[in-house]
């Protein structure tokens, strides 16, 4: 079974994607912060659905800081901005791909497959 990261800081969101995903039968661990995201990260990951607006660390940061360690797991990135800004980041920074909130489930889970499968 696929396992996927969940960094998301809403946590009505948060327990909405974990839900889709395991009724997807996907295995789900979840990160309430980036904080948090970086001690999940060693349950090796096949793959992170990261959100960009967290207080503390931000998704952008949490980013940077494990692909500075050297991780190299597929990112989505969750985010309720969907400005010009965000998403060249997004392109800047080599993410997998952007949901942008709020999301539909089907679209969520064609970007999950579509990554998992291509692995
Ligand atoms: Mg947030």
């Amino acid at each position: 079974m696929k396992k996927i990261l969940v960094v998301e800081d809403e946590e009505d969101i948060l327990n909405l994607v974990k839900i889709i995903l395991e009724i997807n039968n996907y295995d789900v661990i979840v990160a309430h912060d980036g904080y948090q995201g970086l001690e999940q990260i060693k349950e090796n990951p096949d793959l992170i659905i990261l959100d960009i607006m967290m207080p503390g660390m931000t998704g952008w940061e949490f980013l940077d800081k494990i692909r500075q360690d050297g991780f190299d797991i597929p990112v989505i990135v969750l985010t309720a901005n969907a400005q010009m800004s965000t998403l060249e980041t997004a392109i800047d920074k080599k993410v997998d791909d952007c949901i942008v909130k709020p999301f539909d489930r089907e679209d969520l889970m064609e970007k999950v497959s579509t990554i998992l499968n291509k692995n």
